[in-house]
């Protein structure tokens, strides 16, 4: 995936704020934060977003959310934080490579919608 930005953070290509990196996926700081604490994390291999996963590549969804774990002790987020996935045009997925948010260092908004 030539033009995809995640891809191009994924490989080093374009600087990011890394929180967490193994040879899976790479978690970093949004660049818009919509919370105090905003961080993203994907897969290493491009996957353009949930209806994406199956048998073949998943392994990689249950290893992030290990990590995903792992991140929140690490950045103190126990008190509770939200992971968010935005899934095509209604969700308003605007990078297609799948990715999940996580969101925290406050209290949060119940607003789903
Ligand atoms: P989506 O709208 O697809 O769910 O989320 C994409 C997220 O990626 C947005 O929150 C946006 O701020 C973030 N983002 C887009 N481009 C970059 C970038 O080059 N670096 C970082 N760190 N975040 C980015
Ligand atoms: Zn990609």
């Amino acid at each position: 995936m030539d033009d995809c930005i995640f891809c191009k953070i994924a490989r080093g290509e374009i600087p990011s704020n890394k929180v967490y990196e193994d040879d899976q996926c790479v978690a970093f700081y949004d660049l818009n934060p919509m919370a105090k604490v905003h961080v993203l994390i994907i897969p290493k291999a491009h996957i353009a977003n949930v209806l994406d996963i199956s048998t073949e590549n998943s392994a990689v969804i249950s290893h992030i959310f290990e990590v995903i774990a792992k991140i929140a002790k690490d950045l103190g987020l126990e008190d509770g934080f939200r992971v968010v996935s935005n899934c095509n045009e209604y969700a308003g997925q605007s990078v297609f490579h799948l990715h999940f948010h996580i969101l925290g260092g406050q209290k949060l908004s119940l607003t789903m919608c």
